[in-house]
């Protein structure tokens, strides 16, 4: 299978063409450094041979692990209507017929962010369920009124879920947040009752995602 293409793209800064190998899919158990450069943000760079100016480019990526079975579709374009939200979820779901097995049901994801595809790839490494982890980070937010800016789930430790919280823009972390395990197992038991949606499609699960489940 082929996971790279060779791209020519225009320097932001200096505008000259430099030619680009870019992933367009990981499969991280054949290529485990890769993970490391997807979390340092050493893929998919565009490194201008002339002027030295760094540039991420952004194109659809997928993301398998078919150890753990999870698989996260980065699509750098967000869907502009239901219509093509639908459009996408059906495109992918027959496009991986044949090579997503049960397994994978209810983790197979599609997210528009790059960050959000680490922080998938940090709750399912860490064998959490991502829609119980958007439910904890919604409530969290709302209680520590931490709602402008970004939550990002961090790593599971001491029986407690650890988040990031950013500002607006901010690549840093400004604040820092946890959740215990015992309020992710009483939000897991709301969402198990409430989403009765199969598994088996891929989803898009985020914080509307959270607030159809637990504020309405
Ligand atoms: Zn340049």
């Amino acid at each position: 299978m082929l996971q790279q293409i060779i791209k020519k793209i225009n320097c932001p800064n200096c505008s000259v063409e430099n030619e680009v190998i870019l992933w367009e899919k990981v499969n991280v158990d054949m290529n485990p450094d890769l993970k490391e450069k997807l979390f340092t943000e050493k893929i998919n760079n565009l490194v201008c041979n002339k002027c030295g100016f760094v540039s991420r480019i952004d194109i659809p990526f997928y993301y398998n692990d078919a150890k753990a079975k999870f698989f996260i579709y980065l699509v750098p374009e967000f869907p502009i209507d239901k219509k093509e939200e639908d459009l996408l979820l059906a495109n992918l779901r027959s496009q991986t017929l044949n090579i997503l097995d049960s397994g994978y049901n209810n983790r197979k994801r599609i997210v528009f962010e790059y960050y959000n595809m680490l922080e998938k790839i940090l709750i399912f490494d860490a064998k959490l369920d991502d829609r119980v982890v958007e439910g904890c980070k919604i409530l969290a937010r709302t209680q520590l009124k931490l709602m402008e800016g970004r939550a990002a789930f961090h790593k599971f430790e001491n029986d407690e879920l650890a988040f990031n919280f950013f500002e607006k823009e901010e690549k840093e972390a400004a604040k820092s947040f946890s959740v215990p395990k015992a309020m992710y197992d009483e939000i897991a038991e709301i969402i198990n009752k409430k989403d009765l949606e199969s598994g088996d499609n891929f989803r898009i699960v985020d914080v509307k995602y959270a607030v159809r489940m637990l504020m309405n």
